[in-house]
């Protein structure tokens, strides 16, 4: 959806991106990762307003935070 403005669910084409920010500590945009209790991601949220599918994406320069934690586990790969 970010990438190709297209809906995967309905195929619509009207997306809306709602910005995300760095917010303090318990706003909406922020989870913990267990690094010094609460982090805050800047999360854009991509929505089609056909359907009304949501999609969020963290900020390029979080996902080494991410990388960092012991809490973001690995996902299992299936046999
Ligand atoms: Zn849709």
């Amino acid at each position: 959806m970010k990438n190709k403005g297209i809906c995967p669910k309905c195929g619509g084409e009207d997306i809306r991106i709602v910005e995300g920010f760095y917010g303090r500590y318990g706003e909406g945009n922020s989870f913990s990762l267990g690094i010094m209790g609460l982090h805050s991601f800047k999360k854009d949220t991509y929505i089609c307003c056909d359907c009304g599918f949501t999609e969020e994406w963290l900020a390029e320069e979080d996902l080494e935070t991410v990388l960092g934690s012991k809490k973001a586990k690995k996902r299992p790969k299936e046999e």
